[in-house]
């Protein structure tokens, strides 16, 4: 524990790299996955339950949370993390994202974004100063610049617009941010799959110096392929010695690649959302646990996982409370893929730490390659 947010770089295998980042709330092991807790709940776990997941930090955001129960009253209530019982550092996005993705009738000027909300159509007004104030009052750890991410596929010239226009909400997010020991300010690079406006993005980012660095606009439907093409070189555009954060991805050899690529975080929602839809990553590829040949399988949904899903119920059991909509249903599948997703960026970390990480990424897609267990 310390008094100020820093980043130590342990040790690197090719590009992959792990170390820690230290909070005042607490480390937080790199790579690290965070867990999402939209509306201050990571949906179906108790915040205990993904402590125990292995979760140093995890992700709030700032949209849904400045909506409902809105910013002012989560700070009378104490800040986010006394009121969604997490001790543990928070992330927050700046909404910008979310604006673009889920509201309604957006108005985009210089200024800022105007829309309205998704929930009950009232209007609302986010400029990176409103952002930074509502980010303060949750009490954030790691809070993020307020960005534009145009959607993909967009022509260069509205992605370097863009792009430019998140540039300079960047200065006036860490004008607004100001000087707060032991909290963070990250910047978020932009420019689409364009090498040259992503270094330019780069450039202007470290002109106005952050604390950690955020590659945005990518896990937008680009696919894996391009998403990996610019992650070959969009990390190394970042300073070596502050935490690079990939925003929203993803599945687990998106995540895999990403880290192999140079990348310390991520969030997603994909564990938690496929958990309440039936789906179950494990080491050997996706579970449908709807699917009828659970339904008399007496074997764990992993034999090798020790999460709570996989030590006290069978595939059998998981597939009738699947079927028979039972809540627990998205509690056991939730709390499993946390857990699968903490194990791979646990095995990472070691494997980084031995200098193996060739070794792990084979094991990994070996495992993959088998294929779910065969029916009884
Ligand atoms: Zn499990």
């Amino acid at each position: 524990m310390t008094a100020t947010f820093s980043f130590d770089l342990k040790a690197t295998d090719g590009k992959a790299r792990t170390g820690v980042i230290n909070t005042p709330r607490g480390d937080i092991r790199t790579p690290a996955f965070m867990p999402v807790g939209t509306a201050a709940t990571v949906k179906a776990m108790m915040p205990e339950s993904v402590a125990a997941t292995g979760a140093d930090i995890l992700l709030g955001n700032t949209y849904h949370l400045m909506l409902r129960p809105t910013a002012e009253r989560i700070d009378r209530l104490g800040g986010l993390h006394q009121f969604m019982n997490w001790d543990k550092p928070i992330l927050t996005d700046s909404g910008g994202f979310q604006v673009m993705s889920l509201s309604d009738l957006r108005k985009l000027t210089e200024e800022g974004v105007t829309f309205k909300s998704h929930i009950d159509g009232s209007r609302h007004h986010l400029t990176p100063e409103r952002s930074m104030e509502i980010q303060k009052l949750l009490g954030s750890d790691i809070v993020m610049c307020f960005d534009e991410c145009p959607a993909l596929p967009a022509d260069r010239k509205r992605i370097q617009e863009s792009m430019e226009l998140s540039m300079r909400w960047a200065q006036r997010s860490r004008d607004a941010f100001g000087d707060r020991p032991g909290h963070a300010l990250f910047g978020i690079q932009q420019g689409g799959l364009e090498e040259d406006l992503r270094g330019r993005s780069a450039e202007a980012l470290r002109a106005i110096e952050f604390d950690g660095y955020a590659v945005g606009g990518l896990a937008v439907g680009e696919g894996q392929e391009a998403m990996f093409k610019v992650l070959d070189f969009a990390p190394d555009q970042l300073p070596v010695d502050k935490p690079r954060y990939l925003m929203g991805v993803g599945k687990p050899d998106d995540i895999v690649g990403a880290v192999k690529r140079g990348i310390d975080m991520m969030d997603c929602v994909l564990p938690s959302r496929s958990g309440r839809t039936g789906q179950a990553f494990t080491r050997r590829g996706v579970v449908n646990i709807k699917n009828a040949r659970h339904a008399d399988d007496p074997r764990p949904l992993d034999a090798e996982c020790t999460c709570p899903a996989c030590s006290n119920y069978s595939r059998a059991y998981l597939h009738h409370v699947f079927r028979a909509q039972e809540m627990i249903s998205g509690m056991l599948l939730t709390w499993h893929n946390l857990h699968y997703f903490q194990e791979i960026m646990a095995g990472m970390r070691t494997a980084i730490a031995a200098g193996a990480f060739a070794d792990w990424e084979a094991d990994f897609h070996a495992g993959r390659a088998k294929g779910d267990i065969a029916p009884l």
